[in-house]
């Protein structure tokens, strides 16, 4: 039997910090699964609800926290196919269905869609509740904090590397920004086969980490002009796919200047500047295509898992640090301040 109250992390306000409270355990509906949550991954996401107030939540105090992986700890009544005790990380992003987007294949935008931690009860807590389509199984090889960071950390940049640019091997690819989402799309390029991953970021430390995850060409721009050294390093013609992660006009012109005729360019960094890119006279010319990525998918995650499993992808050390949830406040603090500067901070229940 679960217990009846559990301890959650709950925002309140913007910049005070999460309180630890007792709460009740929430009860199940019949399609629904309690999950005994094991490990958080923390996100950018919430540093942005916590000390900067840019994401607003859907209520306040919520339990924050939407990258969960746990064991079943009690199903529905209609919960077909999994039992107590089985391993499981969460999509955080619960989808309906049955809506447009739904069913045209893009559950990640789904117009009903809620988020842990930000539009429902999170994952910074002993227990959560989510639905059992939701649940994607954890083999034993898979340790709970890698199956947490994976729901979003990793299956954001496999989204847009796989589904959105469809990035095949052989082909050249230039990587703007080395923050966790890029380092990842490092990793994920290399296991898809590119011939040539150039990384493009200011910080000399996750240019380092960009080399040690495989990078062939890491760039500076504070040293030298991207473009001309993306250019120079695929003879002139530029790569076939830039990917970015910062959300900046810069960053996001620069991608487009960078791809070789025919190149696709995808920005999964989130910015409030309007787009200026090449004039169409370029653009069209060169049949560039730009493409928004925006989250993941269940399928992107139930990959991710088998690659992890197989060892294919080595997650492990994207963790550079955990926390038990008593000190989430610290963790968040590692993560808002860069102390000792975190790739993924994950949270251990
Ligand atoms: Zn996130
Ligand atoms: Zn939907």
């Amino acid at each position: 039997m679960a217990p009846t109250s559990m301890t959650a992390a709950r925002f309140y306000e913007v910049n005070e910090p999460l309180r630890l409270e007792e709460i009740p355990v929430p009860e199940i509906q019949e399609d629904e699964v309690l999950l005994q949550m094991k490990a958080a991954g923390l996100c950018g996401s919430d540093v942005h609800i916590v000390f900067e107030g840019v994401t607003p939540t859907a209520f306040k105090p919520i339990t924050l926290g939407h990258e969960p992986a746990g064991v079943v700890a009690a199903t529905g009544r209609r919960v077909e196919g999994w039992e107590e005790g089985d391993r499981a990380c969460v999509v955080p992003g619960l989808f309906c269905g049955s809506c447009q987007n739904c069913v045209m294949g893009f559950p990640n935008i789904c117009l009903n869609r809620k988020i842990l931690g930000i539009q429902r009860e999170g994952a910074l807590a002993k227990y959560l509740v989510v639905p059992a389509k939701n649940l994607v199984r954890l083999p034993e090889s898979v340790p709970f904090t890698v199956g947490a960071i994976i729901t979003d950390a990793v299956a954001t940049p496999f989204y847009a590397m796989t589904e959105r640019v469809a990035l095949r091997a052989g082909e050249t690819v230039a990587i703007f920004g080395a923050g966790g989402l890029g380092l990842h799309a490092i990793q994920i390029s290399r296991l898809l086969g590119a011939a040539k991953v150039i990384v493009v970021d200011p910080r000399d430390d996750q240019l380092e980490r960009a080399r040690n995850m495989g990078a062939d060409l890491t760039i500076n721009p504070a040293e030298t002009q991207p473009v001309e050294a993306i250019l120079e390093a695929t003879g002139g013609l530029g790569v076939d796919v830039a990917a970015e992660f910062v959300g900046l006009q810069q960053t996001i012109s620069q991608c487009v200047e960078s791809v070789v005729m025919g190149g696709r360019v995808v920005i999964v960094g989130l910015g409030p500047d309007p787009i200026h890119i090449v004039p169409p006279t370029v653009f069209v010319r060169k049949q560039i295509a730009l493409l928004g990525s925006y989250g993941f998918t269940k399928r992107g995650i139930e990959q991710l898992v088998e690659l992890s499993a197989s060892g294919k992808l080595k997650l492990e050390e994207s963790i550079t640090h955990t926390f038990p949830l008593e000190e989430v406040n610290t963790a968040l603090k590692y993560l808002h301040e860069k102390i000792e500067n975190p790739i993924r901070v994950a949270v251990t229940l």
